[in-house]
């Protein structure tokens, strides 16, 4: 495969951007490569600089559920974008788009559009703490909530009562607000509210976590959360910035039956353009200012255009919710694909999936949390990815980062996949 264009662009990129990129996946370096310039996408593919292509198994990190190029979405920026791109005023579409999220996804009674998932994440927390009075949040190892001082913490030394900054620049004094547990342990997190009694604000999760690959939660751990959160009046924050509107209409609450107070949402909810969202029961959120007294605010908020974008999107999958059936179908027939070639080649790895995420880690043992996550070999993993990569099938250069079938997967990209993992497992052992 040619990556003569790459590799000069990559070059070029790393004069005036940090390493070379705008988020840190990006730049190949968990999978010991160079990153692939790209030009253009269509469907269920991407074009590279070298004009090599793609079939897409991140789709932008998820908010591409449709694919590249959906027509409507398209039309619906191109129209927005002839009437203004932004205004920094109320417009009709910022109604549409709360009215139709709360339409979708009830628990959501009231919602604040901002830019991204970390906005929202960050915006979310900061309202469960001035919601309760209360300062300390529990979060999950392994589960990503964008990059906010709040999140981006280890879990400390023996009792994860107190976390530890997992990125210089983050204060220890922040890190002692935010504790950690493990994923998937209902004990563990019951145990450490009732060790702060009447300091937890707020627990925040992914409920199918995707960011130490795919992991969806144990029967009963959703809702013993819940249980849990009623008990001892913790706001239960959903992080479904991947997970909204992927997983079912209503996101993973609704495949779960399991409905939290806040929600937090990002990705799809933009139809590929940068919108976050969060909301919730309409007693929280009517803390926000300017209805309330918790601050948040932003410029391009509720953006014409990226609001047009969004709308378009989900108005496209409220009216045809047969596409979860599908994308659930045509993901299953991957993942099936890909454990009988495990099979054929004698080997014992893992595939997790759920709904249109999975994802195929290098261990024998079952991964139900972080922990379970790291046994998988990552030396195997980078193997696989520039083997699939040199087959034309672009993953998550990442072990921790679950992939995504887009409704533009058919058969034929199914098979070509399937075929690829053959290959590649074949080759790199
Ligand atoms: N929450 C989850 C679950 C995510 O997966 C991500 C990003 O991948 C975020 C929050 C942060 O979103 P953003 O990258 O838009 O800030």
């Amino acid at each position: 495969m040619d990556k003569t264009n790459s590799l000069k662009s990559f070059k070029r990129a790393q004069s005036h951007i940090p390493g070379g990129v705008n988020s840190p996946v990006r730049a190949f370096k968990a999978v010991g490569g160079e990153p692939i310039f790209m030009q253009s996408a269509k469907g269920a593919y991407m074009h590279d600089i070298d004009g090599n292509k793609y079939i897409d198994l991140i789709n932008s990190w998820g908010p591409m559920i449709l694919g590249h190029g959906k027509v409507q979405i398209e039309r619906a920026v191109i129209e927005a974008v002839k009437k203004s791109l932004s205004f920094g005023a109320p417009t009709n579409a910022e109604i549409e788009m709360a009215e139709l999220i709360a339409h979708m996804m009830p628990s959501i009674e009231k919602v604040r559009m901002v830019n991204s998932g970390t906005e929202a994440t960050m915006s979310a927390i900061r309202l469960g703490r001035g919601f309760t009075k209360r300062d300390k949040i529990i979060k999950f190892e392994g589960c990503y909530h964008g990059h906010g001082d709040s999140f981006l913490i280890a879990a400390g030394s023996g009792a994860a009562t107190m976390g530890e900054p997992d990125s210089p620049g983050v204060t220890k004094g922040t890190a002692k607000d935010t504790i950690t547990v493990p994923y998937n342990d209902l004990e563990k997190v019951r145990e450490v509210v009732m060790e702060n009694p009447d300091q937890i604000a707020a627990i925040i999760l992914e409920p199918i976590a995707g960011n130490m690959g795919c992991v969806p939660p144990v029967s009963g751990y959703l809702q013993g959360l819940r249980t849990l959160c009623d008990e001892y009046g913790v706001v239960l924050i959903f992080d479904e910035v991947m997970t909204g509107f992927r997983i079912s209409k209503a996101g993973a609450q609704q495949y779960y039956g399991v409905k939290p107070d806040l929600t937090t949402l990002g990705k799809i909810i933009g139809g590929g353009m940068p919108v976050g969202a969060y909301g919730g029961r309409a007693d929280i959120m009517d803390m926000v200012s300017p209805s309330g007294p918790v601050y948040q605010a932003g410029t391009l908020s509720g953006n014409p255009v990226a609001m047009a974008a969004g709308l378009a999107m989900l108005k496209y999958l409220n009216e045809n919710t047969e596409i979860y059936t599908r994308l659930e179908t045509m993901t299953e027939y991957i993942v099936q694909g890909i454990k009988l070639n495990v099979l054929k080649l004698g080997l014992k790895y893992t595939v997790n999936s759920v709904g249109s995420m999975f994802s195929l880690f290098f261990t024998d043992e079952k991964v139900i949390d972080f922990e379970g996550a790291k046994k998988s070999d990552l030396n195997m993993f980078g193997k696989y990815f520039n083997a699939m990569l040199n087959k034309g099938i672009y993953l998550a250069p990442s072990q921790y980062e679950t992939l995504f079938v887009s409704s533009a997967i058919d058969e034929i990209e199914a098979d070509l996949i399937i075929q690829a993992s053959y290959d590649s497992l074949k080759e790199i052992h």
